[in-house]
């Protein structure tokens, strides 16, 4: 049993976004639920190739994200996207629009985000060889009223992934699960 949502996850970039997406990924897809992960980075190297960063393409980009959500959602699959989406107009656009949809704040203090550094972008941006890069020299719109909020600084990835499938249940859009032995 499941119901068409996009789990929506938001935030800085290092923040853990994808690394959530791809942990509960395989754990949904074991209990044998109908997925679609739409990860920002590949979007924007295939949907949107050719947009810059600006408030203008960033807010195309994600209303291009939020229209593919939109019908996938339609169709009874789980969509788990990750992208930065800063700003939070068109955010809750996409989730008046769409409806089954669970705004997720992956947080994480900046500094936090800068000393993961993860793929080397804020060093670069620091150094100003980034324009326009959030956080630095971008801003980021944190969700004043997001449906899970999960601390990457303060959790460990496997209670953010549980906050996720404890709500889609509690929701109602899966099935409680049996548990494993
Ligand atoms: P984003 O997709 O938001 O840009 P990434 O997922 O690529 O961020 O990177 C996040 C980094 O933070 C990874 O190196 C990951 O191992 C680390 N991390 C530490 N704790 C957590 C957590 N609770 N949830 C997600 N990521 C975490």
């Amino acid at each position: 049993m499941q119901k068409g949502v996009t789990i929506w996850l938001t935030g800085l970039s290092g923040a853990g976004k994808s690394t959530i997406a791809e942990e509960l990924e395989p754990r949904l897809r074991r209990m044998g639920l109908e997925l679609e992960p739409l990860d920002g980075d590949v979007i924007r190297t295939n949907l949107s190739q050719g947009l810059t960063f600006s408030r203008t393409d960033r807010d195309v980009n994600v209303r291009r994200i939020g229209f593919v959500c939109e019908l996938l959602t339609r169709h009874g699959v789980i969509v788990i996207t990750s992208a930065i989406s800063p700003y939070r107009a068109v955010r809750t656009e996409l989730k008046e629009r769409i409806g089954n949809f669970i705004e997720v704040y992956v947080s994480c203090p900046i500094e936090e985000c800068i000393n993961r550094d993860v793929k080397g972008l804020y060093k670069r941006a620091i150094a100003g060889e980034i324009p326009q890069f959030t956080g630095i020299s971008d801003p980021y719109e944190e969700p004043l009223n997001p449906d899970i909020v999960c601390h990457t600084h303060l959790e460990t990835l496997d209670e953010s992934v549980s906050k996720i499938v404890d709500y889609l249940v509690i929701k109602g859009y899966i099935a409680p699960v049996a548990v494993e032995v």
